[in-house]
């Protein structure tokens, strides 16, 4: 690729174990080089065998981040986002299975005609191109990839060979290698140990990548000794050492780093000149932070879910109702409750300022949240429903209101005599599980005077989607009549979007997925309308 204007790049690897914060530091990093008015973006690398995060278990893996383009990705590309406030590509989140299948695909095509095609040179060359290419085409100054996985895994050593053969290439002035690793203390003021440390390095250098920055992540600050130590046993100088440790928020630890000289030292390393002003681009940064943990009231909302037993499933929707709350000076408490445990005691549920049922799959929990949207409607507390909580709301209503009490999804029941939501027309006979269902951002167009309408400001918006299923438009005229209107719809009429029930303090269901546009400091508008009816409930 001609890159005419030399993107630095920074590569970021993890040691020791998972779940340091690998995606903390890497957008951390970018977030400080874009403060300081570089252009940048950040990749992520997994190197699992899935094509994308698509097939996946939320509970086990975290969200499916849906980015503008339709892709279904790991949650960091969310992160990423959020630090960043910038929309990241699909091409951002590269996994071994693209990788495999684009080599493999040209093996076929005769494209490698006469090799023997291997690791080394045609995988490792596809990753270099693929990292390369992003650099490019979107002509970044700096560009942070973070590899997934832990240093000394089977799987992520053709993309850590890929990274390595990149800084020869591309010359040690433009690359950078960032490792994460931790230092463990056995007890609250116990000695830092430095041993996974020195061991995970040693694996590194091993395949002959030599970090030159190391992110140490320690419950307290890393302490001069510590440093020392792992400075001696690593080869990394001493300034270059920096203590990652606990703080209340992932967003302070762009401060954590900056106050360590963090931008100092990579300008350094990249022969970067000129002196950056960068104080306004850190007074609107840290007015958001503050906004975020602000010690205003609580706003108390029941997230009625699946996927409940771990809090990463989703993530976005957390970050949007604190993004959202703190637009208003308020703080939100979020209590999950698995739609599973809701029978029977749907009653619990009137404590709550708001209730929000996020997206969700298949039959387990499905009565649950059929029976928490009715009691939302009846009892007049406000409801937020995103895709399955649209879905199931308009199955509730159907059920409740229009005496349809054999209504369903054909997802739950697919002999319905009722079929409120049913297959999208273009997913019949669709068998692949991968990738298949209607993924990205559309556009919708919303009705005037509606509260809808209101609370977006505008007749046409786009926002991302994720589902299988729709509502079924020959209930229309009914609904309306019972009083739940539809106010947004896409491709003519074709699709609902948006439903709302005029006469309820606030009962809105969205067939898309607002969380995954709302940023720091710029919440997504229907969180924001739904927290404010909360509060004021
Ligand atoms: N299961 C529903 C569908 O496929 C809703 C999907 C979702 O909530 N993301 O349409």
């Amino acid at each position: 690729y001609n890159n005419l204007m030399q993107t630095k790049f920074i590569f970021v690897t993890g040691g020791v174990m998972s779940g340091l914060g690998k995606g903390v530091v890497s957008s951390s990093i970018c977030k400080l080089l874009q403060l300081s008015d570089q252009k940048v973006s950040c990749v992520k690398i997994d190197p699992y065998l899935n094509y994308d995060a698509g097939t996946m278990n939320p509970i086990a893996h975290g969200e499916v981040f849906v980015t503008d383009d339709g892709g279904e990705c790991d949650m960091d590309i969310g992160n990423y986002e959020r630090f960043l406030n910038q929309d990241i590509p699909k091409s951002h989140n590269i996994t071994t299975a693209q990788i495999y299948s684009s080599v493999i695909e040209s093996e076929r095509k005769g494209e490698y005609l006469g090799a023997c095609v291997q690791i080394i040179p045609h995988v490792t060359d596809e990753i270099k191109n693929r990292i390369k290419k992003i650099a490019a085409d979107e002509e970044l100054e700096i560009l942070v990839v973070e590899c997934g996985g832990t240093v000394g895994d089977i799987e992520s050593l053709p993309f850590l060979e890929a990274l390595r053969q990149i800084r020869v290439e591309e010359g040690s002035e433009n690359v950078m290698f960032v490792h994460v690793t931790l230092a463990p203390s056995l007890d609250v003021v116990g000695e830092q140990k430095t041993k996974p440390t020195q061991h995970s390095v040693q694996e590194l250098r091993r395949i002959g990548i030599q970090p030159d920055l190391l992110c140490v992540r320690c419950t307290s600050p890393l302490q001069d000794k510590t440093r020392n130590k792992i400075s001696m046993f690593t080869n990394v100088t001493n300034n270059d050492v920096f203590s990652c440790h606990d703080v209340d928020s992932i967003f302070q630890v762009p401060e954590v780093l900056y106050d360590q000289g963090l931008v100092d030292v990579i300008f350094k390393k990249f022969n970067k000149m000129g002196y950056v002003n960068a104080s306004q681009n850190w007074d609107v940064w840290n007015k958001i932070v503050n906004s975020l943990h602000n010690e205003g009231e609580s706003i108390n909302i029941a997230m009625v879910g699946k996927y409940v037993t771990l809090a990463d499933s989703y993530v976005s929707v957390n970050h949007a109702l604190k993004h959202a709350a703190a637009s208003i000076g308020k703080k939100i408490t979020i209590d999950w409750i698995d739609s599973e445990n809701i029978n029977g005691n749907v009653d619990t549920l009137s404590k709550y300022n708001g209730i929000l049922v996020p997206g969700g799959f298949g039959t387990r929990g499905s009565e649950g949240i059929i029976k928490t949207a009715n009691f939302a409607r009846e009892k007049n507390i406000p409801y937020l429903g995103i895709c399955f909580g649209f879905q199931l709301a308009a199955v509730s209503f159907a059920r409740n209101v229009c005496n349809h009490t054999d209504a369903n999804s054909t997802e739950i029941e697919s002999e319905t005599n009722n079929p409120i939501i049913d297959l999208l027309p273009e997913q019949d006979g669709v068998t692949d599980m991968g990738g298949s269902l209607r993924l990205g951002a559309n556009e919708i167009d919303v009705k005037p005077d509606t509260i809808a309408n209101r609370i977006y400001g505008q007749t046409k918006i786009s926002k991302r989607h994720r589902h299988r299923y729709e509502f079924n438009t020959k209930y229309l005229d009914e609904f309306a009549q019972k009083g739940m209107i539809f106010s947004g719809e896409s491709d003519n009429g074709r699709r609902m979007e948006i439903l709302e029930i005029p006469d309820h303090k606030f009962f809105v269901g969205v067939q898309f997925h607002p969380e995954f546009n709302s940023r720091p400091g710029y919440p997504e508008n229907v969180f924001k309308a739904f927290t404010t009816a909360a509060n004021q409930n």
